[in-house]
């Protein structure tokens, strides 16, 4: 790591779709990045190659945010090397669509686990950390779902109206420490994990007429991040064109 950097960040599923756009943009910032994937790491190596293209710094780090061991284990590697962790970006999320007559209980706990129970696992010892520095960024990536609720999204729309209420018990928990948790809420943004949805009809619902990009999320999580957003915590921005 070269003296130019004066942060750390981890950013969790930073190998595809807007994580990766958060760790490229965060990276450009005098900020070195810890860009964790799940199994993809051919993808978490492309990110990094990016940002090293770029002259920046990072590194890619793989685990399971569901499996709390193994996301503990990392993460106090982490803080132990480098001494602290100023940004996190909790990011990792999947869904598994279907009505709720159908939904089995794995289908449930799947999405749960990784959006919610994720949040936990990856958070907790990173907060303890960053109420001993005394300042810290945490941003969660929820979802309109979380906010709206979705048909054929109970499970994913359960997680991301959950990780909005922790979003806001945590930040009145350590505002005083310099400390801020917002979440970002994404609309319908061009990933992966969109690609499979029937584009021509949603973009009619969508006042800007047109799915956002990773890019485009990834600004409102740089300002949240920036040191210029310090009197706003417990909030969350929407990125969504206008649907709501
Ligand atoms: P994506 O392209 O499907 O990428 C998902 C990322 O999460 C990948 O990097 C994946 O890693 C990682 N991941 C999944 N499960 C994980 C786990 N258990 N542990 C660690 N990493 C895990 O998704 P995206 O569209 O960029 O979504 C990113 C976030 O934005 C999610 O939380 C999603 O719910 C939210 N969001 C997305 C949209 C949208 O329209 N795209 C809208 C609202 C909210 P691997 O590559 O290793 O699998």
């Amino acid at each position: 790591m070269n003296k130019n950097i004066n942060q750390i960040a981890l950013v969790t599923g930073a190998s595809r779709g807007i994580g990766k756009a958060v760790a490229i943009a965060l990276s450009k910032t005098k900020t070195y990045v810890f860009i964790n994937y799940k199994n993809n790491k051919n993808a978490a190596l492309n990110t990094l190659k990016i940002i090293q293209k770029n002259g920046d710094q990072g590194e890619i780090l793989g685990f399971d945010v569901s499996k709390k061991e193994e996301t503990e284990k990392n993460i106090k590697n982490i803080i132990k090397n480098n001494g602290k962790i100023d940004i996190l970006v909790n990011n990792a999320g999947l869904k598994d669509d279907m009505l709720m007559v159908r939904m089995k209980q794995e289908n449930w706990e799947s999405v749960i686990n990784t959006n919610l129970t994720g949040f936990y696992n990856v958070s907790r010892l990173i907060v303890k950390n960053m109420i001993k520095n005394r300042f810290g960024r945490i941003i969660n990536i929820t979802s309109t779902s979380g906010q709206t609720g979705a048909a054929g999204q109970v499970n994913y729309s359960a997680s991301k109206a959950g990780l909005i209420g922790a979003t806001k018990a945590l930040a009145k928990e350590i505002a005083s420490r310099n400390i801020t948790v917002n979440a970002v809420a994404p609309g319908f943004i061009e990933t992966e994990m969109t690609k499979n949805i029937l584009m021509d009809e949603i973009v009619k619902s969508i006042p800007v007429k047109r799915f956002g990009t990773p890019k485009e999320v990834a600004a409102a999580v740089m300002f949240l991040c920036s040191k210029q957003a310090s009197y706003i915590t417990g909030q969350v921005l929407g990125v969504n064109g206008g649907i709501f």
